[in-house]
Parts: structure tokens; C-alpha cells; sequence
């Protein structure tokens, strides 16, 4: 009765993220009621393993009391303080020394927002600032790569690479530009990982070229694709694309708000290549999931480029919530968890999940398995040779998710028929074991479903 309820409250009341209004409505929301560790519970009482950590997020798990706490007596002792007028409060401080102590190279400086989104529109602002001070204020053009996501606030969305986020908004703007991406499994010059880095190294050379490189403010990647469907690129692309920018004097953006805090193994992706970015955002596992907070890193000469030209005077770029204690509480007590043996835990199980997904290779829908640590990708087919992706009128991304849901699984389910995998560092064995072994039931439901079949005969 109450479930019931409140799904008829959320009906006529609550706009739901990126989804179809009036297609929510039909489907009506699931409730969660509770949380613990990998552990996710509806308001029926089902538990699920939640292979996604919420949204790629909750990388440490659900229901730490220390995190709770931490956040408690914050709230107790200054639930608020601005940093404005000079003022500020010992957790965002002490938070901002310590990443900067773990950031790649000088990333020293920090400036914290409330999310991803934010984070990249502050780098699109500080970016734009930098260049005016450098006294070329006609580097105004941002390059980004297809299928990438960089948030949807009216700047980033554009940076964004996926239609959705464009159409009906005007967007992209004249400004932002895409090369093509990586995408090893579908990428027109094969698999071959030299050939792809050369083809993005030149197609970078080229777009710039074609704007005219001293156009060029900066370049946005992310060290794997999320929200496109969990894209790896080579080993030595981010370092290929970094040297290019170096070389051209263009600025390199690092979007780690998914990859950041253990999600691929260390703390940041980018030591995976041991590439140190201009700017870098974060977001999600900085404080887990448990409250909102982004961050964006910068370099030393980025920094003191800014600060030099305005001199006495302010740079207007600021939130009521940047640097809250609570959240900075709570981000402190959180990288306490990462380094007091999840991050360990989760490398760990990130090699399990990726030999576990390999072995569903063999499954005759699983097209391409792919991911690094704790981040995954199954991509399905319904003919393995052609890479025939699921038919768009068969809705793979609700049949999939209901069927996984059905089967105690939370998934990230994409439109063209991909699995995501993000779970929290903290899964056990089992834990690891149970996501394999409930995606291959659902793919063997699938393989039974009779429109699938029908698409499989054809
Ligand atoms: N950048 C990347 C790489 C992301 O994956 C996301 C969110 O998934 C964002 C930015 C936006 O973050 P948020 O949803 O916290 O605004």
C-alpha cells in the first residue's frame, strides 16, 4: 500500500534524470529502501547485487558507520561555512591537502564543487579565464572525443558526445568539437592497438589543425568512456593524446569522475599511464556516493596563470556549496576506507570480475568483453561476425535491466544492448562470482526470449 503510494506520488510529482517522462510514468518507479556493503534492498524486500554501485558511485559500499558518523559530527560541530570572504572550515582544507598529495604530478590545487557536472563547466570557465590572461583570448575552441560524457550542465552537455544530451537543446555549440573514438571493438581501422592510437592522434592533429591550432583551449578525455558503453582505449592513447596537446600548446582535461578513487585500481586512472593532466575533475567515489561533492584539480602554471592576472582583483567563479564540510567529512573519512584496504580489495576483485566476464565470452550473444579493474563491459550481438547490435525496437536496455533486476542483479543497461559493471571495491568473492553468474543466467533468458530468437533466425 505505501509502495503503491509513492509510486503514484513520484508519478505526478518527481522528474526522474535523463529518462522519457511520459515512458517513466508507464513504468512506474522501483523504490530502494535500503543499503549495505554490495547489497542494495526494494521496498519488496528483494535484495540485489548492486554491479553498478548506484551510478558508478558508491565505489566504497553502502552503510560505512564511520562515513556516517564523520558526516554527523560535522553537522554537529559546523554544518555549514562558507568560503567566501576568506573564511573556511579544517575538513575541506585538510581534504584539499590531501588529495593534493595523492594527485599526479602538481595537480596542487583544488577547487570543490557539488558534482561531476559542475566540475567540468568550472574547468570550461577556469579555461576560458587562463587563455584571456595569457593574452590569447581567441583560444576559444574545446575539442572532446565521440561517445564521451562530460556531464550535462549547459556547457559540459556539449562536450558530451552523445545525441540525447543535444537534441531539442541546442547543443552543441559552435565552439565544441569531436574527434572520433577509440571504441577498439567497432573502431573502422580494426583492433589493433598502434593503429588506433595513430588514427586519434591524427585525427586530433587534424581537427586542430582545421580550427587553427592557435584557436585550440583544450582537450576533454576520460581515461575510459563511461556513459558511451565503456570504452578502453589502447594502452598509450592518453599518453599519445597528452603529448599531442603538449605539443600544440592545447590544454589536456582528465575527466576521472568515474575512473577516479579505485574504480580502475589506483586512486587516479591517470597514474595508469603516469599522465599528468592540465586539469583534472572528479566526483562520484570522492565521497562515495554518500553526499554530493566534485572537485577540480589543477596544475601549478594553471594556477598561477590564473591568479597573477587578476591580481587583487576576484575571479567570479564560485558556488554557495563549494568546499562543504559536510561533504569534505565525509570525502576525508571515505579516502580513509580506500586506503585502509578497499583500494587493495579492489583490485583485487576487479581481476576476478574481468576473468569472470571473459569467461562469458563464449556466449553466443556476447559480442566483446572489455573493462579495466572494477569497471566492465559486456557488449551483445545477436550475430558475433557482423557485430549485429539488439534491435532498437526490441528496447534492450529496459528488457535487459528488468531481466537482471528479476534475477537479484543491478546492471547498467545501455540503449545498443551493452552491460556495465561498477561495483563497490568492497565486493567479496562471492559477491564477484554472483554478478558473473546471474549475467550469464540473464543472457541464457535471453537467448530464450522468443523476439531475441526471432532476430537470431533472420
Ligand atoms: N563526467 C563524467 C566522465 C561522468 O561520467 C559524469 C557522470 O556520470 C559527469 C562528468 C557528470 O557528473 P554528475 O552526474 O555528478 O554531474
Amino acid at each position: 500500500m505505501l509502495t503503491n503510494s509513492l509510486v503514484e506520488l513520484d508519478r505526478r510529482h518527481l522528474i526522474h534524470p535523463v529518462s522519457s517522462f511520459h515512458g517513466h510514468e508507464a513504468r512506474g518507479v522501483r523504490v530502494l529502501k535500503s543499503a549495505h556493503g554490495a547489497t542494495v534492498t526494494d521496498s519488496e524486500g528483494r535484495d540485489l547485487i548492486d554491479g553498478f554501485a548506484g551510478l558508478w558511485c558508491v565505489n566504497a559500499g553502502y552503510g560505512h558507520e564511520t562515513v556516517v558518523e564523520a558526516a554527523a559530527t560535522q553537522m554537529r560541530d559546523l554544518s555549514y561555512a562558507t568560503g567566501y570572504f576568506d573564511l573556511g572550515a579544517e575538513a575541506p582544507i585538510r581534504l584539499a591537502a590531501d588529495l593534493a598529495e595523492r594527485s599526479p604530478g602538481d595537480l596542487d590545487h583544488v577547487y570543490f564543487c557539488l558534482g561531476g557536472s559542475d566540475a567540468v563547466d568550472s574547468t570550461i570557465r577556469f579555461i576560458r579565464y587562463y587563455w584571456h590572461a595569457k593574452g590569447e583570448p581567441s583560444r576559444d575552441q574545446f575539442i572532446s572525443v565521440e561517445q564521451g560524457y562530460h556531464g550535462s550542465a549547459s556547457a559540459g552537455a556539449g562536450l558530451t558526445a552523445l545525441p540525447v544530451f543535444h537534441d531539442g537543446f541546442g547543443l552543441p555549440h559552435d565552439w565544441q568539437h569531436k574527434i572520433p573514438s577509440h571504441y577498439a571493438y567497432r573502431n573502422p581501422v580494426g583492433c589493433d592497438d598502434a593503429a588506433i592510437i595513430a588514427a586519434s592522434v591524427s585525427a586530433l592533429r587534424a581537427k586542430a589543425e582545421e580550427l587553427g591550432p592557435e584557436r585550440v583551449a583544450a582537450f576533454y578525455v576520460e581515461p575510459i568512456q563511461g556513459s558511451g558503453g565503456v570504452l578502453v582505449p589502447p594502452t598509450g592513447w592518453m599518453k599519445a593524446m597528452r603529448e599531442v596537446c603538449t605539443e600544440l600548446d592545447i590544454l589536456f582535461i582528465a575527466d576521472e569522475v568515474i575512473t577516479a578513487f579505485g574504480r580502475t585500481g589506483p586512486l587516479f586512472a591517470c597514474e595508469d599511464e603516469g599522465i599528468v593532466p592540465d586539469l583534472m575533475t572528479v566526483a562520484k567515489g570522492l565521497t562515495s556516493g554518500y553526499v554530493p561533492m566534485g572537485a577540480v584539480f589543477m596544475r601549478e602554471h594553471v594556477y598561477q596563470t590564473l591568479a597573477e592576472s587578476a591580481g587583487k582583483k576576484a575571479i567570479g567563479h564560485g558556488f554557495t556549496y563549494s568546499a562543504h564540510p559536510v561533504s569534505a567529512a565525509v570525502a576525508l573519512q571515505v579516502l580513509k576506507l580506500y586506503e585502509g584496504g578497499l583500494l587493495e580489495n579492489g583490485r583485487r576483485q576487479g581481476a576476478r570480475l574481468q576473468a569472470g566476464l571473459a569467461g562469458l565470452a563464449d556466449h553466443p550473444l556476447v559480442g566483446d568483453v572489455r573493462g579495466r579493474g572494477m569497471l566492465a563491459a559486456i557488449e551483445l550481438v545477436t550475430d558475433k561476425e557482423k557485430k549485429t547490435t539488439l534491435p532498437a525496437s526490441l528496447d534492450p536496455a529496459n528488457r535487459l535491466f528488468d531481466r537482471a533486476w528479476e534475477n537479484g542483479l543491478i546492471v547498467r543497461s545501455f540503449a545498443q544492448g551493452i552491460f556495465g559493471y561498477a561495483p563497490p571495491l568492497c565486493c567479496t568473492d562471492g559477491e564477484i562470482d554472483e554478478i558473473v553468474a546471474r549475467t550469464r543466467k540473464v543472457l541464457d533468458l535471453t537467448l530464450e526470449d522468443p523476439e531475441i530468437r526471432e532476430v537470431l533466425r533472420a
